[in-house]
């Protein structure tokens, strides 16, 4: 088989925290259509140069072998956009400490079609919306808020994120920004782990189903979402989806599935 084209190059590097960046791709014809919460998927040959920051791999077999991964979007879907990743290293993984060895200029390999059904198209507009993440499942929910969110509206929007230390927090200032703009929109972030940061984080302390189970949303919203009014998004950790449909189908959510209209969307990354 002749070796797949790269067929895209990358605009723009910002490294957000040791091991967690974001990537902008430009297609070499152009950004296909998409829904705000979907995924492109994103390769790389075997033989491309691994990251320093990763674990020693042995030489591949077949250095042509194109290596594939699903990313969600976190660019906006409007016109005149490049595409934009926000990825986490897993040093002993397979593509990442590939993407990690890219700077501007480099090339890469995009999938022809961005798909998932992770989005808000079985959302009605009255309904409140919840995103909850760990770590780099906020990307869905940047496309989404980036295309979707308006300050005048009246539904009720939150994002609750969680990850071990403050810096690895993506789009904070993003996000603080919306939530001051936008009196519909709150940001809720916590850390696991907040002990001997530079900056003391005076925020959340714990994972995020307890920012749910706590209050911390109720407080914000000053009304108890429920399923008879709110969507809930889970991205990110299997462990974290785990435990908060859990939670949320003992009051009475329902998960979303094909052919099954729930109010709990799930997008698991591994
Ligand atoms: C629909 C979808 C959307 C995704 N979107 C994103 C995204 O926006 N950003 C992103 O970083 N990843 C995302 N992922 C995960 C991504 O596809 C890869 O699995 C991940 O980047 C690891 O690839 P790898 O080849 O380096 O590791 P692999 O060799 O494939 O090793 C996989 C292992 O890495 C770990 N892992 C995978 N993803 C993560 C993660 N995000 N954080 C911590 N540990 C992880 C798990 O233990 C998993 O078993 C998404 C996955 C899916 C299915």
């Amino acid at each position: 088989m002749p070796p797949v084209q790269l067929n895209a190059v990358i605009s723009q590097r910002i490294d957000v925290a040791p091991g967690l960046m974001v990537l902008h791709i430009v297609p070499d014809k152009g950004v296909p259509g998409f829904e705000p919460g979907q995924f492109a998927v994103v390769g790389l040959p075997a033989g491309a140069p691994r990251t320093p920051m990763s674990d020693p791999e042995d030489p591949p077999a077949d250095p042509e072998k194109l290596i594939r991964r699903a990313y969600s979007l976190a660019s906006p879907s409007l016109p005149g956009h490049h595409l934009e990743l926000f990825v986490t290293l897993v040093r002993s993984g397979e593509l990442t400490p590939r993407l990690f060895a890219l700077q501007p200029g480099s090339r890469i390999w995009v999938g022809p079609k961005i798909t998932g059904l992770f989005t808000l198209a079985d959302v009605p507009p009255d309904q409140n919306l919840v995103m909850v993440a760990t770590g780099t499942g906020l990307a869905p929910y940047m496309s989404m808020l980036r295309t979707r969110l308006e300050a005048g509206e009246k539904r009720k929007v939150a994002v609750l994120v969680g990850a071990r230390h403050s810096w690895d927090i993506g789009y904070q200032s993003e996000l603080r920004m919306m939530q001051r703009l936008a009196p519909n929109f709150a940001f809720l972030p916590i850390v696991s782990r907040p002990d001997g940061e530079p900056t003391p984080w005076g925020g959340a302390k714990g994972h995020v189903q307890s920012l749910w189970t706590g209050g911390a949303l109720e407080q914000a919203w000053g009304e108890k979402p429920g399923p008879e009014n709110t969507h809930v998004f889970l991205c990110g950790s299997p462990a974290m989806i785990e435990d908060m449909t859990k939670l949320l189908q003992g009051e009475g959510f329902t998960v979303h599935e094909k052919g099954n209209k729930g109010n709990v969307h799930v997008e698991k990354y591994w």
